[in-house]
């Protein structure tokens, strides 16, 4: 049971993305001529970005500027245009202005043509436009910023850039602090305000925190991120990441817990903390590894594959004991409204956390399948690892997993979970939760890959194992959606004489032992 429901919905985050994604896709222009000079989008390239084909010349850059505004409640964001010679003719798109709370400030060189169209005249050399943005001082409706007396963060909002030329320029995006102002900005994130900040890099990948909390201790978080390094990063690396350490306390009881956009992410201090498997840091990380997993019936996969890599992975490193992190992981219930929920069927879970609670869940369970049906050659990781683009639906996602288990009948097991509102058991044997051998999360002297060799706990210090060899199924989590009954088996097999024997792996018996000893433990708690 846990008392504090994690809620993190990625606002920001998800703003961000869909309409860079819609930006970066080259999409066909939107207004053409008949003569040929037709208009281009242009896809952005990140500041720091290395894409880009030697020789290209041609950089259209915008430079994303913020500022507080001398009155409270509203920032001004100004973007200004720095274009090449072969460039006729330039239309920005500002989608967000005319929403609530955002307004038109000014603008230079440009002339405003629709709603959230600006026109460039053709000469004014730096052309800008300027945009008030609302920020409120509650996270959960300041969507794009939420600004308190001494400082602010903000979410940078999308542009769409069409550009008139011969030559399709490349385009660089940078989002920086108006001159004279406190603060630090990142990747469509600016905290505007004091602030400290702080450079790690390991294994050549520098995170900055910018701690606008004086008193946040970024210790742990910094160790989490030494072992995340090659362990827990999909073979994913990011030249730099920024984490936005935000001087609020009491987020645990608010919608929103933080936000990843693109390589930054914010979390209040407490996030910082790790102190629990639960913990919005490790969350925040796999979003910046594995960005959006999953479009149209795949969409609940970005959430899920967070929250449950966020938790293997924190208490891989250390983070709570075994008993808290199965009880953090298993569901039966989804917040706010225990509705049933279909994983493929958004309809059913949008407003409610079933997308991260029964979608970390279920992902556990399919974990421990492919674990199982492998004989432990593959994992779960392998189906995410190495992707560069979103699974485009169900199927996509499906098939991966197919391919990766080589067993058809996965795809069976898998829709039963994904595709009606069913819930498997969660597993209970600590083997399928080893993230990597070669950590000592018990802190017992003894790495989880050698104690499962050696038949002790791989979570639990000091657990010794009995060996109790009839003992052949582990505790099943009984289902509590309609369905019950003959679930067990399906997800907590029986062990067998193929099972465990990967290296790193211990032997049958003792597994079922500990699996034994893991149930034990709870009732004693
Ligand atoms: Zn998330």
């Amino acid at each position: 049971m846990r008392a504090m429901t994690p809620r993190r919905f990625r606002v920001l985050g998800t703003l961000g993305m869909v309409i860079l994604l819609a930006t970066a896709g080259v999409a066909p222009a939107v207004a053409t001529t008949d003569t040929g000079d037709a208009w281009t989008g242009v896809a952005p390239t990140h500041s720091g970005g290395t894409t880009g084909t030697p020789g290209e010349e041609a950089v259209l850059h915008q430079r994303g500027i913020v500022s507080r505004n001398s009155e409270p409640g509203s920032v001004t964001l100004t973007f200004a245009y720095d274009l090449p010679s072969s460039i006729t003719g330039l239309r920005v798109s500002v989608p967000v202005v005319g929403l609530d709370g955002i307004t038109v400030a000014g603008m230079e060189g440009f002339e405003r043509t629709d709603r959230d169209y600006f026109l460039w005249d053709g000469e004014t050399a730096r052309p800008t436009i300027s945009v008030r943005m609302a920020v409120t001082d509650s996270i959960a409706s300041g969507v794009r910023g939420i600004e308190r007396e001494d400082w602010a963060l903000v979410s940078e909002p999308q542009t769409r850039i069409q550009v008139r030329t011969d030559a399709r320029p490349r385009q660089r995006t940078s989002f920086t602090v108006a001159d004279g102002e406190e603060g630090y900005a990142r990747s469509h994130l600016a905290y505007l305000g004091p602030h400290e900040r702080r450079n790690v890099t390991l294994g050549g990948e520098r995170t900055t925190f910018v701690l606008g909390d004086a008193d946040a201790d970024p210790t742990r978080a910094i160790e989490f991120l030494r072992t995340a390094n090659g362990r827990f990063d999909f073979g994913v690396r990011r030249d730099s990441m920024t984490v936005f350490v935000v001087p609020l306390s009491g987020l645990e009881e608010g919608p929103v817990q933080a936000a990843t956009v693109d390589t930054a992410f914010w979390v209040g201090s407490t996030g910082l903390r790790l102190d629990s498997t639960g913990s919005v840091f490790a969350h925040e990380y796999v979003h910046t590894r594995l960005d959006t997993v999953g479009e149209e019936d795949a969409a609940w996969l970005t959430e899920a594959s967070a929250e449950y890599y966020g938790r293997l992975f924190a208490f891989n490193a250390g983070v709570g004991t075994y008993d808290s992190f199965l009880d953090g992981l298993r569901t039966t219930r989804y917040a706010p409204d225990r509705r049933a929920a279909v994983l493929t069927d958004a309809e059913t879970w949008q407003g409610t956390q079933a997308h991260y609670e029964k979608g970390a869940h279920v992902l556990a369970a399919l974990d421990a399948e492919i674990r199982r049906r492998t004989d432990g050659e593959h994992t779960l990781r392998d189906v995410f690892a190495g992707r560069s683009e979103p699974f485009g639906d169900y199927e996509a996602f499906r098939s991966a997993v197919v391919e990766v288990t080589g067993d058809e009948a996965i795809g069976t097991w898998l829709d039963r979970y994904a595709t009606t509102d069913d819930l498997p058991p969660l597993p209970e044997q600590p083997r399928y939760y080893v993230a990597d051998p070669s950590l000592d999360p018990d802190g017992d002297g003894m790495t989880s890959g050698a104690e499962l060799d050696a038949g002790r706990h791989p979570f639990v210090e000091g657990a010794a194992t009995e060996q109790l060899a009839d003992r052949t199924t582990a505790t099943a989590t009984p289902s509590a959606t309609e369905t019950a009954g003959d679930d067990g088996d399906e997800t907590t097999p029986a062990p067998t004489g193929t099972e465990g024997q990967a290296p790193g792996f211990g032997v049958v018996a003792a597994l079922a032992a500990l699996a034994v000893l893991a149930a034990g433990v709870r009732r004693r708690q």
